[in-house]
């Protein structure tokens, strides 16, 4: 491997979903609905598949139906006239758009800003770019072992200010987070927003669960901040949005002159997205463009519906014996396991973590899989995961997971 791209290995995702496929548990682990998504999203599909002419190549930096239905609906959120042409693009996934901001603002020796836990592609895109991350860790405002919600997870002013430099080229921010479900507030957000603008940083912004964010919480975008537009690139994921992650489409918003590196990535890359499943894409936001106000659209459905699995969620896991973090956004719950841990046999487990002797434990002896939280942390924070599972609630199976859990609760 070219030097870069030492020390890769096969990611959480592939491993757990191994594990899965030989074990067959209930599989709480990797995010995705296990359910069909709104009808009207399929019917587009549908009809674009029985459309001749979306079979072919379409315009690479994004298909003009569904640039020009972005812009219009971001022009609406964020206040601002986007131009479909020069201020968006689409890409396969939000992972192609975090990869291709990485790659096109990154250069040798550039540190880079990650906040953890950290969608643990963050990571891997800063180095093969030449980047150094530089790691900071939310972390419990009290540590009496009380801590019940994401919002008690903060970042450390001082700790955050001393991260900031002349080498600092870019801040990773993810809100709402994967895999905590923190809700980054306003004075967060302008406290990152103000280091960005004295240190002349850009800011990556992953807000691929914006809508899906828990009563009172607000999802603030971080490029409506004085002064953020100019220094943002925002990144979105159809897959989150409207419940089809198998179709890997995701989009980047932000000034022309950053996007500008972004799309050259892009067109060198991959050059341009899949024709069909953009135009559904675009039919899909078009709907819901015309009733954004309403309780139908999905934009605000979704966090309806997934409320009650939320709580239903925290009560198992409470009921069970473990300590729930209850999420203020996204679909995950993180959960401390270790009041469990006598009725457990990590031994059998050679995984230099415990999350991971926990979840492996767990997917082969009680049928329940999960994800182990140090995938989302740098090496020296890893320690800081350990106690912790993280379990992916938007699934309906996750109503039959209780009667495994309470299995768990004598030894
Ligand atoms: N960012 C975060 C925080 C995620 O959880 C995911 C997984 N959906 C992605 C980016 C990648 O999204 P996509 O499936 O659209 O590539
Ligand atoms: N975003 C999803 C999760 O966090 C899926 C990630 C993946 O499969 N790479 O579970």
């Amino acid at each position: 491997l070219p030097k870069a791209y030492e020390g890769s290995r096969p990611s959480v995702w592939v491993e757990y979903i191994q594990l899965a496929m030989e074990y067959k548990p209930l599989n709480l682990g990797q995010g995705f609905p296990d359910y069909p998504p709104p009808e009207y999203i399929t019917d587009a599909l549908m009809q674009v598949a029985s459309d001749g002419n979306l079979h072919q190549y379409t315009r690479g930096y994004g298909h003009p139906r569904l640039v020009q239905a972005i812009a219009k609906l971001y022009s609406k959120l964020i206040g601002r006239e986007l131009n479909p042409q020069t201020e968006v693009l689409t890409t396969l996934g939000a992972y192609e758009a975090l990869y291709a901001a990485i790659t096109g603002h990154v250069d040798v020796g550039d540190e880079v800003i990650i906040i953890e836990p950290f969608f643990d592609c963050y990571e891997p895109m800063v180095r093969y770019a030449g980047g150094i991350p530089r790691f900071i860790a939310l972390k419990p405002k009290s540590t009496d072992g009380t801590t019940l919600s994401s919002s008690d997870f903060v970042l450390d002013k001082t700790e955050l200010e001393s991260l900031f430099n002349q080498k600092t080229k870019a801040i990773i921010l993810n809100t709402p987070n994967n895999p905590l479900g923190k809700v980054f507030t306003l004075e967060e957000l302008t406290l990152i927003a103000n280091l960005c603008k004295k240190h002349n940083v850009l800011c990556i912004s992953d807000e691929v669960y914006e809508w899906m964010v828990y009563e009172p919480n607000k999802h603030i975008r971080i490029a409506t901040l004085p002064g953020m537009w100019d220094r943002t690139i925002t990144i979105g994921s159809a897959g989150k949005t409207f419940s089809v992650t198998g179709w890997k489409l995701g989009w980047a918003y932000g000034p022309s002159n950053l996007l500008f590196n972004i799309q050259m990535i892009h067109q060198n890359s991959v050059y341009t997205g899949c024709t069909p499943i953009q135009e559904a894409t675009a039919i899909a936001f078009e709907k819901e463009l015309g009733r954004l106000e309403s309780d139908e659209c999905y934009f605000n459905s979704i966090t309806k519906e997934l409320e009650p699995k939320k709580k239903y969620m925290a009560t198992f896991l409470q009921e069970t014996g473990f300590k729930p973090i209850v999420p203020e956004g996204g679909y995950f719950m993180m959960a401390d396991w270790t009041p469990l841990e006598a009725n457990v046999d990590l031994s059998s487990e050679s995984d230099q973590y415990k999350d991971y002797r926990f979840t492996k434990w767990m997917t082969k002896n009680v049928g329940l899989q999960g994800i182990p939280p140090t995938a989302f942390y740098g090496v020296e924070h890893k320690p800081l995961g350990e106690n912790f599972v993280r379990y992916c609630f938007i699934k309906c199976t996750c109503i039959y997971t209780r009667s495994n859990c309470l299995s768990l609760r004598s030894p």
